[in-house]
């Protein structure tokens, strides 16, 4: 019986990586930012992006 431990522990790591990745599918790479969050302006400043605030990208409709 003790062998079956490592395997279930290897199913819920593999269950928990497929959900984790069918997840961050969920999301779309910002257009206007191009997934970084923020860009730069003519003087260099940094203006947060106003789409996605700053995360960089946004959920699938
Ligand atoms: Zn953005």
């Amino acid at each position: 019986m003790i062998r079956i431990m490592p395997i279930l522990f290897v199913i819920a790591l593999f269950l928990f990586v497929f959900f984790f990745i069918k997840n961050r599918s969920g999301f779309s790479t910002c257009k206007k930012c191009e997934g970084k969050g923020y860009w730069r302006g003519l003087r260099g400043e940094k203006t947060i992006c106003d789409i996605c605030k700053g995360e960089g990208h946004i959920p699938k409709k």
